[in-house]
């Protein structure tokens, strides 16, 4: 038999915290990625607004968030977490990733879910145009328009998947994988 009456309830004073140790690995991007970014995603901007006004659909709403690098670098991360499991033997939910600002800088961390870590943030680290590599092919040949949970929508993102948009986040993958084949 099965005991299911509650014992006692808690309520936290304090958002619930874990503190533990893991890999972290930092991606950056210098200034002229940050330009070319950002032209790309006003040049898209004017394309959306001149077709839907002031009616964006909610999917395109992650590109008229900003700094557009923030976008870029988020939905990348997500990209990358997805196709975690077509590079090595590891899951998508081996690795969490956030973007944070350091000093001026717009920066982007993975790091293992796992006190200790796991092996997948350095794998990331160390291989990073072969990760890029499969996530374009994965966010680009999905059959959904705007990203969804095969391709960029990520359950358990400590942003709340939040500035996400699904071309901007090929952007950085496809600089990558094409200076990786060249
Ligand atoms: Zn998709
Ligand atoms: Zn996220």
């Amino acid at each position: 038999m099965e005991n299911t009456n509650v014992a006692e309830e808690v309520a936290f004073n304090l958002p619930y915290q874990i503190h533990y140790q893991a890999p972290i690995v930092k991606i950056e991007v210098n200034s002229s990625v940050i330009k070319a970014i950002t032209d790309e995603v006003n040049h898209q901007k004017v394309s959306v607004s001149s077709q839907y006004g002031d009616n964006i659909p909610h999917e395109l709403v992650g590109l008229f968030e900003k700094p557009p690098v923030a976008v870029a670098l988020h939905s990348m991360a997500h990209q990358i977490q997805l196709a975690i499991p077509l590079v090595v033997l590891s899951s998508t939910h081996d690795v969490n990733c956030l973007i944070d600002r350091e000093d001026s800088n717009i920066v982007a961390y993975f790091y293992d879910t796992t006190d200790g870590g796991n092996g997948a943030s350095e794998e990331i680290g160390k291989h990073l145009p072969l990760f890029a590599t499969k996530a374009k092919s994965l966010a680009s040949t999905c059959d959904c328009s705007y990203g969804c949970s095969k391709c960029l929508i990520q359950l358990g993102c400590p942003q709340q998947d939040e500035r996400l948009h699904k071309t901007v986040g090929l952007f950085l993958p496809e600089a990558i994988a094409a200076s990786y084949s060249a």
